[in-house]
């Protein structure tokens, strides 16, 4: 079975969130699964060439786009048997400082750079045939309308099915109608029915349309996306196409993710040995000013800064937050607005509130490694990611229950003592603060606090089980194809 898979960043190559997760340990363990994967992404400029030497392939690409052909080139890169990655050359569109926008605002091209990567998927799908084509959030949106509609008729795509993959429902790829030329797609293709979403493009809505199954990253947000609250306006599209929608939760990397073996923190540490997490506790409070002192307890914090991951709340309840036995370190980077509130926050509790305004994933380690809880309080999260890494660091996670946060931490149970973390419902602070006191209470009863850790220690969200889980998606879109 060959899987071609376009996406928009994939670690080790670029990365702005947890799409790249994904991206890059997906096609692995299909590869592993007897798969053959071909995971394309463009070449930024964030690509470490030192430690990725690529070839460059014969393939030279004529990519139509606007009334233009325009050429771009293509770098290989081998990562193990069954998988290979390719870059999409064209440093007029992605040789740039960050991968999708400055931190002011959203590159005004994007319309254009992404039609480019869609068509430019499409040229490599020609020529290399694949079954399916596994297509990620709205910068690969084009490519199932692309197989639907001019690429219909072209025989060597019409076999491959198309799978589209909601990672982010809040980033729809909206663009102004007169980006649509850009496409090359008739206006008969600019109505409600199909990419018009309120008088504007939208990349989103097409891949939702177009595929010929859609996904998203966990069961519980399979179900909200269909509601008006979740559903950034396109639950009505996804309630028309629910007999092709399907929930597969994301898996994580223990190979990159595991306390046992980090290259990246002070002190190697498993449940057998949970003694390893002092000093990395330690490390992580020197690394952010912080009063070191193992007994307070640190909450952990690393995220994109946007509205959609609970910064209000976390802003909202700063100053109760630290009148507690407690020191919080952020990690973060995003809208300026958050960027000064907390620094204006930090200034105000030294040696308790540690803030770094950064991408830094040797830091994101730390962090996973050194605090005793991870804080996740989103209004939406598809799956996350982060509260996963946590638990297998015993980082206890809190965690506002939505998406796949409900779906991966089990509530503790203060009569029967089980659980692996805390969950709240209403997106209130209030709400936040008092699970937060609950979590506080019971560290402070240091056995039931290990034996949590102990439980989160030993969950396992490893990618052999969803990967199955796409395999089965991918042979049924298959079997479909040839009926
Ligand atoms: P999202 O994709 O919505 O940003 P996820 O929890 O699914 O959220 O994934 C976020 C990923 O990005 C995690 O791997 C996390 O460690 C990483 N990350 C987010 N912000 C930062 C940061 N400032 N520095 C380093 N890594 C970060």
């Amino acid at each position: 079975m060959k899987i071609l898979f376009a996406s928009s960043e994939a670690i080790p190559f670029a990365k702005t969130g947890g799409l790249a997760d994904v991206s890059g340990a997906l096609p692995k363990a299909l590869a592993r699964l007897g798969l053959e994967v071909t995971l394309i992404l463009p070449k930024y400029r964030q690509v470490d060439e030192k430690r990725f030497p690529l070839k460059k392939s014969s393939l030279e690409l004529k990519v139509p786009i606007a009334q233009r052909i325009e050429s771009a080139e293509v770098y290989t890169v081998d990562m193990e048997p069954n998988f290979r990655v390719l870059l999409i050359r064209k440093d007029a569109y992605y040789d740039r400082d960050h991968l999708y926008g400055n931190p002011s605002g959203d590159y005004e091209d994007n319309a254009e750079r992404f039609t480019f990567f869609a068509r430019s998927v499409l040229e490599v799908a020609r020529e290399w045939m694949p079954d399916i084509i596994h297509c990620h959030d709205w910068q690969a949106g084009l490519i199932p309308v692309y197989l639907k509609t001019l690429c219909r008729q072209d025989p060597h795509l019409a076999p491959a099915a198309s799978i589209f993959t909601i990672h982010n429902i809040g980033y729809q790829g909206l663009f102004w109608h007169y980006d649509l030329p850009i496409t090359n797609l008739g206006w008969e293709f600019f109505t409600p029915q199909f990419l018009e979403f309120y008088g504007k493009l939208s990349f989103l809505k097409g891949g939702i349309v177009f595929a010929d199954a859609i996904t998203t990253v966990s069961r519980k947000h399979l179900e909200e996306i269909q509601t008006p609250e979740f559903g950034g306006g396109l639950d009505g599209v996804l309630r028309d196409r629910r007999g092709d929608l399907y929930g597969i939760l994301n898996g994580v990397d223990y190979e990159d993710w595991s306390p046992a073996n980090d290259p990246f923190i002070k002190e190697k540490f498993d449940p057998a040995r949970l003694s390893g997490k002092r000093p990395c506790k330690a490390d992580l409070q020197k690394e952010f000013n912080l009063t070191v002192e193992s007994n307070t307890p640190v909450i952990g914090i690393i995220s994109r800064l946007a509205e959609q991951k609970g910064f209000d709340l976390i802003t909202t309840v700063m100053d109760d937050l630290m009148k507690l036995n407690v020191q919080l370190v952020i990690l973060g980077m995003g809208d300026e607005k958050y960027h000064l509130l907390l620094e204006g926050l930090s200034k105000k509790y030294p040696g308790k509130l540690g803030l770094k305004i950064a991408f830094n994933n040797t830091l994101a380690h730390k962090i996973e490694a050194g605090a005793d809880m991870f804080l996740m309080p989103s209004r939406y999260e598809p799956c996350g990611l982060n509260q996963i890494y946590s638990l297998k660091y015993g980082t206890v996670p809190i965690v506002r229950a939505v998406g796949g946060l409900d779906d991966t931490i089990v509530d503790y149970n203060p009569t029967t003592l089980q659980g692996t973390g805390f969950k709240f419902k209403d997106y209130s602070p209030s709400c936040m603060l008092e699970t937060i006191k609950l979590a506080l209470q019971v560290y402070r009863e240091r056995s039931t606090w290990e034996r949590l850790m102990i439980r989160g220690m030993a969950a396992d969200f490893s990618w052999d089980r969803s990967a199955k889980a796409y395999v089965n998606l991918y042979q049924d879109q298959m079997a479909k194809k040839r009926r």
